[in-house]
């Protein structure tokens, strides 16, 4: 299979703070991947690296087999807007636009909005009814399936959920898992944070960071990188 994800001796640092230190792996297209490590562990960091919003301070990052650690901040943006779909624990969704039209905002970036295009996107979630309504109107699960929605627009190879079902109850985390698992089906490769043992059993592979360290970044991982 062909490498969708490659961090090779990846490090970041907030001024004294060091987020992530020497993190290796890589990932194959159609891998879905749990990510999982106590608070502060550097998850969402990692996220934020693979998702190219935001850069390393030290190694190399490879999406798709092109190097973004050196990318200006315009270059990641289109980049993102055509690989990668993201889906927040936090929703980010805009509230004084629709659903309909939180998911076009999407689009923007990538080509000229569709609405029919976004609607469609909005029925595959199960939220053809409710396009006309806010965020404020909506259940947290609900938003949920708009940012999927949203995250689905561009077809983008990869989806990043940084603990997508954190705040949400067990029915909407099952329409949620039920979304994740049919985007992995599509060949779609996933990499998502979760606390949760029974979601992560899910992924095909699950990473754990702990003080900004893989556990257990072996020789057989690092033999596989290149
Ligand atoms: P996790 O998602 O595993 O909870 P984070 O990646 O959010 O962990 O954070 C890892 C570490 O980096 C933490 O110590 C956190 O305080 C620090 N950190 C994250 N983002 C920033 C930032 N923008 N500025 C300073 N420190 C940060
Ligand atoms: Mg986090």
């Amino acid at each position: 299979m062909p490498e969708a994800i490659a961090l090779d001796n990846v490090g970041k640092t907030y001024g004294s703070v060091t987020a992530l230190q020497n993190v290796t792996f890589r990932l194959e297209a159609g891998e879905w991947l749990a990510l999982m490590g106590p608070s502060g562990s550097g998850k969402t960091t990692l996220v934020n690296l693979i998702g190219c919003l935001d850069q390393p301070t030290q190694g190399s990052v490879r999406i798709d087999g092109v190097e973004v650690s050196t990318f200006t901040r315009r270059q990641l943006t289109r980049f993102r807007a055509e690989k990668i779909g993201l889906i927040f624990q936090q929703f980010h969704l805009v509230p004084y636009l629709t659903a309909v039209e939180n998911v076009m905002l999407a689009q923007h970036f990538h080509s000229l909005a569709d609405e029919r295009e976004a609607r469609a996107a909005l029925e595959q979630v199960g939220l053809g009814d409710r396009a006309e309504h806010l965020p404020a109107q909506l259940s947290g699960g609900e938003q949920q399936r708009v940012c999927i929605a949203r995250a689905l627009i561009n077809d983008p190879r990869i989806i990043l959920a940084d603990e997508p079902t954190g705040n949400l109850d067990e029915a909407n985390e099952a329409i949620v898992m039920d979304l994740l698992r049919a985007a992995h089906r599509a060949g779609r490769t996933i990499v998502m944070v979760t606390h949760d043992p029974d979601i992560a059993q899910l992924a095909n592979r699950t990473l754990r960071l702990r003080h900004g360290r893989l556990e257990g970044s072996n020789t057989a991982e690092l033999a596989t990188l290149r």
